[in-house]
């Protein structure tokens, strides 16, 4: 029996946190999103007035740092940094670009490296970020590689900022997300690829609910679920 573990992978905005979140609530795991972790490095960076790309002195603030995830009663995954909820703060768009600079760092990465092993030993995980399959739990019983245009995604996470009310505009979102992506495939460690035994599921055509039920199939058919 393969091990009940699942790793998404993909570039930003490609839905991974919203379909991993679903699949994981329909197959009762536990999901795990990992770039919660890289936001909320970037965040105590930012708010402690250290440029994102300062690599000694994001390193000089982890020894500070104290990062946890809780669950909710509902499945919700939560945010503390040092005891403080940041789970809405790590969202907003300035953000992002300072989790993807920070990603970068060696350092970083191993510094947040043993609690998403951690999780993926104790639970059954629906695991989601740009390095699971490959890095974090190269053994996983299923790897999934979620991706679409770009323009596609862009367009999707603009709605889903304008309706939660975050002022922005699709050009900053297509700008941000082209940044993101580039810094990710690019970066000399553990940069976003795709895993050699990675099933790739392309939702350009698709909507949420039909990309929810490819992924839920994929899922069931491997765990016989
Ligand atoms: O997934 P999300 O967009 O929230 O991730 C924020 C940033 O964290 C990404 O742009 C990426 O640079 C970084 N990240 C990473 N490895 C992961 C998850 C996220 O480098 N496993």
């Amino acid at each position: 029996m393969e091990e009940k573990s699942v790793a998404i992978d993909g570039p930003s905005c490609a839905g991974k946190s919203t379909l991993a979140r679903m699949a994981a609530d329909r197959f009762k795991m536990i999901y795990v999103d990992t770039g919660a972790l890289y936001r909320c490095v970037g965040l105590s960076a930012m708010r402690e007035g250290i440029a994102s790309k300062d690599a000694a002195g994001v390193i000089s603030m982890l020894g500070g740092l104290n990062i946890e995830m809780r669950y909710s009663g509902d499945g919700t995954q939560r945010m503390f940094v040092n005891g403080a909820d940041v789970t809405g703060d790590i969202r907003l768009p300035e953000t992002s670009v300072y989790a993807s600079d920070v990603s970068a760092i060696p350092a970083v990465r191993a510094f947040l490296f043993d609690m998403q092993k951690e999780m993926a030993r104790k639970y059954d995980v629906i695991m989601d970020g740009r390095d699971i399959g490959t890095v974090v739990m190269p053994d996983a019983g299923l790897k999934i590689y979620l991706t679409a245009p770009s323009a596609v995604r862009a367009a999707r996470r603009y709605r889903e900022l304008t309706e939660k009310s975050i002022g922005t505009t699709y050009e900053d979102v297509l700008r941000d997300m082209n940044y993101r992506d580039k810094n990710d495939r690019l970066r000399a460690i553990a940069p976003l690829t795709v895993a050699a035994d990675a099933i790739v599921v392309d939702t350009a055509d698709i909507g949420l609910d039909e990309s929810l039920e490819r992924v839920c199939t994929i899922i069931g058919e491997r765990f016989g679920l």
